[in-house]
Parts: structure tokens; sequence; C-alpha cells
């Protein structure tokens, strides 16, 4: 892995018009992520970040981002909704030096804008006093497994597992809403423990799972295969032929357990 190179950078803009459900502007606070997920899609927006490193080897923390976020509020309407992050972790590592996230948050805090947190650090702690203010505030963590020797080699960069499911406890008893979003769906990882994993999800108040598939297999095979095989040497074996109804049958176990534990749950596939 190559040493993880870390700089400061100035943004002209940091709302961007969002196309994903539900969420008017997304919000990037930086560039790159150290999570380094073997099956990221945001590494391919790399082509536009200027860098030629490797992802998961490079991180640009936009400095600027809290006063240029207060001067583009001043035109965008007061009920659009801000989802943070679509290309990167806002918690992740750089997050404790930086704390730009934070100083977002607490601008948000006071004004009428929703927002949507999506995460994998237990980081986002921190600032739960903060997101207590918000009228309308929700955390997502992405959880793709409960196994965690599996997440530590799909998700070297982001927070065990138990932690997660730690801080996901805390939000909810803080009365901050909170849902997983179980994706993508890692064959023949994600359903190895799945009803535990389901319980421990539903024992930490979440009331809201979110379930998706595995897209691009073909572009993202450099990176997640390493990563499967460094887990079970055989498993890449059977990614040449994933059964039609395979992520089918993985919706049907989730369905059924959020169906019994009242919990809403949306299948994006
Ligand atoms: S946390 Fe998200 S943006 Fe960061 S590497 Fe993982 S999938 Fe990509």
């Amino acid at each position: 892995m190559s040493p993880m190179k870390v700089q400061e950078r100035q943004c002209r803009s940091i709302l961007s018009p969002s196309g994903i459900p539900g969420a008017d502007y997304s919000l990037n606070p930086y560039i790159g992520c150290a999570h380094n997920c073997a099956y990221c899609y945001a590494r391919y927006m790399q082509r536009y970040s200027g860098h030629s490193e490797p992802w998961g080897s490079f991180v640009d923390a936009k400095v600027n981002a809290p006063q240029i976020l207060v001067r583009q509020l001043r035109r965008t309407p007061s009920n659009a909704s801000i989802f943070m992050s679509s290309v990167t972790d806002p918690y992740q590592p750089a997050e404790r030096r930086f704390s730009i996230t934070h100083r977002i948050i607490e601008i948000l805090s006071s004004l009428p804008y929703p927002l949507g947190i999506h995460t994998k650090s237990a980081l986002v702690e921190r600032d739960i006093s903060l997101l207590r203010r918000f009228r309308d505030v929700s955390v997502t963590f992405t959880i793709v497994t409960g196994d965690e020797r599996a997440a530590s080699l799909l998700e070297p960069g982001a927070s065990p597992v138990a932690e997660r499911i730690r801080v996901l406890s805390e939000l909810a008893r803080a009365g901050i809403g909170t849902s997983v979003f179980i994706g993508p769906i890692i064959p023949y990882i994600t359903e190895t423990g799945i009803q535990d994993l389901l319980g421990r999800i539903a024992s930490a108040g979440v009331r809201h799972i979110m379930l998706d598939d595995l897209h691009y297999l073909p572009r993202l095979q450099d990176r997640l295969f390493p990563a499967l095989r460094a887990y079970n040497t055989g498993i890449t074996e059977r990614y040449r032929a994933i059964p039609k109804d395979y992520y089918q049958q993985i919706a049907r176990i989730v369905l059924e357990f959020c169906r019994s534990h009242t919990i809403e749950c949306r299948i994006l596939f």
C-alpha cells in the first residue's frame, strides 16, 4: 500500500446538485477516502480529482468548505436536503485533524436544511450533541458483513463493525434517526451470519434498513478479488456464476426479518 498523502485544498463550491433520491445536494468535505473499500464505486470519480495515486492513498481536505457553504446557503432554498457524502466518507481519519465536517454540521445545526449523513466511522459519535439540535437529520452506517475479519479486508480503513453498531446505539439513544445500508451485498460474505448481524442492528435501535446488490463487478474485480481471496482462497471461483436469484434470496431473508421486527426495509434493486 502506498503511503497516505494528505493535503489541504481550497474549493470554489461545496454543494453539488445531487441525483441521489431524497437528496437535493451532496456535500463532500474531502476528496479521496482513506477507508479504501475494495468495492468502492467512488474511486471512479478519481479522474476528476487530479490525482494519479491509487485510490485510498490520498486525501485532499477542502479546508475553506465551511466559509464556502455559508456563502452558497444564502441562495439555497431552506427546504433543500443535503447528503454527506456521496464520493468520500465525511468522518474518515483526516476529519480528526481538520474538523471540516464538524464545522459544517455546526453551521447547519442552526438552519432548517434536512441532513443525511452516510459513514463507516465511529467518529460521528463526536458530533452527537450538534446532531441533536437538528429538526431533520439521519445517520446511516454502511455494514456489509458482521464478520470483523471480512470487514477489515473489504474496508481496511473503516471502524470495526462492533464500533459502528455501538455508535448506532448511542445515536438512537440520543434521539437521532439511524439507518443501516447493507450494500453492496458481497456474494458469499454478506449472507454468512446475516441473522446475527440483523439482530445486532435491531438491538441498536435501528428502524430502517436499505439493501443493494453489487454493481460494476467487472470493473471492481482488480481491487475486490484480492480482498476476497485474502479472506477465502477459493471464493472468487463462485463469482463466475452467481445464480440469477441470488440477491433476491438475500432480500427475502432481510425483508422477513424486518417484517417481524417492525423495521422499515428498502430494497434498492
Ligand atoms: S467509505 Fe465510501 S467513499 Fe470511502 S472508500 Fe469506502 S465506499 Fe469509498
